[in-house]
């Protein structure tokens, strides 16, 4: 055997798959723990050899449905490593690199990567869906920044992929990359220069949800690209029922700090937040980008959740007393966490060489975090405002596989699948959330998602 392969009953396989959200238990034929290139293609050559379908997972942040029957995990954890090129201001990192290690290794350059709210995310598998962080406005998606991709596909052979090699592809890796295309194992991209920013988080109590998120809403209305900023309606223990969680980001844009100061800029930008409510905690601040962590202050800890999301068009004073009526203080609302995440600036523009993100046209995400047994009534409260869209990384749990297709406009879907017919023609790697090979002939199918909108229920 050239890889390291644990099946069912014997000693590490649990181990190996046991990830982030716990919501499924992944039971595949066997698990391969791959530590090399080499070991990728030989685990793939393998699965193929057998008719073994793929499944790949990192940290396991992000699963959809469980991979179980005869499928083959490729655990691509052990492969790690960060080179940061100072001069070229680029990042290469391995596959089962966690963004945290990317933070520690760019900082002492005054670089960024533009990482998630989470350090403990995998940089491969929330860079293909797109990657949206707590500098979004300011910079755009991390998917937007990739310069090439090392992707080990279905035929075994290991492809360096770049705008000049294989444009199609290329295109399709940045944001449409959890169609299917293979193993990535490695990835390079640019680290915008930003040492320092304005951020952190407000925590207000439940009661005063409706006067923060209408400064919230406000804020966003006006806001400069300079300032990103989310708001969660939390329930976690933590904060002892209902608490409103704000974060913001206030960074140079191009890495050139305002004339006023960035200090003074951010104070300015988040003073309407403060005077909305008392906040019993604020750790808003200028604070090194090493720090970026704590402007979400994301769990650590495994949990079990299901996580769905829609795409708004607008958030107006309609829209904001729905989000009170379904989440707000009184509220039936199981979620752990309704999230919003002001859209639009550097993430509503396509970058010089176009990729396949999804989710551009839309000015708010809006995400549930439920538990296991429960459901949630926020989307279909919210439904009126969708764009009709998703965002692919905030879909997590089973039965989000299927609802990929509406990540992307039929234009987008029709050539991703395509591209997934080159490379993927056999549907190899189809879990996860993959899309279907376009049909031989096939020139433009639309999701089913596309002409069933509106719904009555939003899943
Ligand atoms: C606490 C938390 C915070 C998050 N914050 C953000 C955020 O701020 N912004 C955002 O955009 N997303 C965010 N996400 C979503 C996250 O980016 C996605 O779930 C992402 O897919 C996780 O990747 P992973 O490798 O860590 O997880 P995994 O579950 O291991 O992988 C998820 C999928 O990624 C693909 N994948 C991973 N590695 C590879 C590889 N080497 N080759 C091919 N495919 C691969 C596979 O399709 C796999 O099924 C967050 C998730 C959590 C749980």
């Amino acid at each position: 055997m050239e890889f390291m392969q644990f099946r069912p009953g014997e000693s590490g396989y649990e181990t190996e798959l046991a990830g982030f959200d716990r919501i499924v238990s992944h039971r595949p034929a066997a698990v391969a723990a791959v530590r090399s290139v080499a070991e990728v293609r030989a685990a793939v050559r393998y699965a193929v050899q057998r008719g073994m379908p793929v499944a790949v997972q990192s940290t396991g942040h992000g699963p959809a449905a469980a991979v179980g029957g005869d499928s083959l995990l490729l655990s691509v954890r052990r492969l790690r490593g960060v080179h940061v090129d100072p001069a070229a201001r680029t990042a290469r990192i391995a596959a089962g690199t966690r963004w945290q290690e990317v933070v520690d290794a760019a900082a002492p350059h005054g670089l960024a990567p533009l990482c998630g709210s989470s350090p403990l995310v995998g940089v491969v598998g929330y860079t293909l869906g797109g990657g949206l962080g707590p500098l979004a406005r300011t910079c755009g998606y991390a998917a937007d920044q990739v310069t090439a991709v090392s992707l080990v596909t279905a035929d075994g052979r290991l492809r360096e992929v770049t705008a000049e090699r294989e444009p199609e592809l290329f295109w399709a890796l940045r944001g449409g990359g959890k169609s299917g295309f293979g193993v990535v194992t490695a990835l390079t991209f640019r680290l915008p220069p930003v040492a320092r920013l304005y951020g952190g988080g407000l925590r207000f109590a439940g009661a005063d949800a409706a006067a923060v998120l209408g400064a919230w809403r406000r804020v966003t209305r006006a806001a400069p690209e300079a300032l990103t900023t989310s708001l969660a309606l939390l329930r976690v223990p933590r904060d002892g029922g209902l608490a409103v969680h704000v974060r913001v980001a206030v960074a140079a844009e191009q890495g050139r700090e305002p004339e006023q100061g960035l200090e003074s800029l951010g104070e300015e930008l988040v003073r309407p937040l403060r005077e909305a409510a008392p906040a019993f905690a604020d750790t808003v601040r200028i604070r090194p980008y090493r720090t970026v962590a704590e402007i979400h202050e994301d769990p650590v800890e495994p949990m079990p959740y299901h996580e769905r999301g829609i795409l708004l068009r607008e958030f107006d004073a309609a829209a904001e007393a729905a989000l009170l009526a379904s989440a707000g203080p009184g509220a039936e609302c199981a979620d752990w966490a309704v999230e919003l995440r002001h859209l639009g600036g550097a993430a509503g523009r396509a970058p010089a060489v176009p990729s396949a993100v999804g989710s551009r046209a839309a000015a708010f995400t809006l995400t549930t975090l439920t538990p296991p047994d429960a459901d949630s009534g926020v989307r279909t409260a919210l439904a009126p405002w969708s764009t009709g869209g998703r965002y692919v990384n905030f879909l997590a749990g089973p039965g989000t596989e299927r609802l990929t297709a509406e990540a992307y406009d039929a234009e987008t879907y029709a050539r991703l699948r395509a591209v997934k017919r080159k490379y993927d023609p056999e549907n190899v790697f189809r879990h996860g959330h993959a899309l279907p090979p376009a049909a031989t002939g096939a020139q433009r199918t639309a999701p089913a998602s596309a002409t069933a909108r509106p719904h009555r229920r939003v899943s």
